[in-house]
């Protein structure tokens, strides 16, 4: 099954590192691709794009200018619309059913208010604990918990870069010279 980010308000000023960061975020944890709403930000997304080539895996980045659409259209194809809100059901009750219902998902995240249409097509309203944190936090632990920790395995194909982990120090190679140590 598949899980998309749809981060809905974008201000290209405000909130570019922030919004870099829940798409890195988002790839990083095993979503297939974000859907940015608010400004049509060309910089941030191609530096996205550049990032997900250069690291590998399938990742797509897009802008809509119609967030409810874009909802609408997804849940009709038989997908559930998750929505990260502290105000929601708590997660550890909920990811169960998520997970069981074996749909694609799609995972909003707010920036500026959220408006209460969001709230109202919802499959879930859910709540990463009943306090105020970050997107950030809240699509990681989503994930993870979506996942059960399996994304952290997942292979990143096609990856130009890769990191050969260890205890101390930094190694990055570039594929071509993988098989040569
Ligand atoms: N002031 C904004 C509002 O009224 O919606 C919320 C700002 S908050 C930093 C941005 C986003 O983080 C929210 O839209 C929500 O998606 C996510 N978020 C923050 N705390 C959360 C929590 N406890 N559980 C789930 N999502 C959370």
């Amino acid at each position: 099954m598949a899980v998309w980010v749809l981060r809905y308000g974008h201000r290209r000023m405000r909130d570019a590192r922030a919004s870099t960061h829940v798409a890195l975020t988002a790839r990083a944890l095993g979503a297939g691709g974000i859907i940015f709403e608010g400004d049509e930000d060309e910089g941030l997304m191609g530096r996205l794009r550049k990032i997900a080539d250069e690291w590998g895996g399938k990742f797509e980045v897009r802008h809509t200018k119609d967030w409810q659409a874009e909802v609408e259209r997804f849940k009709k194809r038989g997908g559930c619309f998750v929505h990260l809100t502290m105000y929601g059901l708590p997660l550890q009750e909920n990811i169960g059913p998520i997970r069981a219902a074996k749909k694609d998902c799609l995972v909003l995240v707010g920036s500026q208010k959220v408006p209460a249409e969001a709230y109202h097509l919802a499959d879930f309203n859910i709540a990463v604990g009943s306090q105020p944190h970050s997107e950030i936090a809240a699509l990681a632990v989503f994930l993870d918990r979506y996942f059960e920790g399996r994304e952290l395995e997942r292979a990143f194909e096609g990856a130009r870069r890769k990191i050969r982990p260890m205890k101390i120090g930094k190694d990055v190679f570039l594929c071509s010279d993988e098989g040569q140590v």
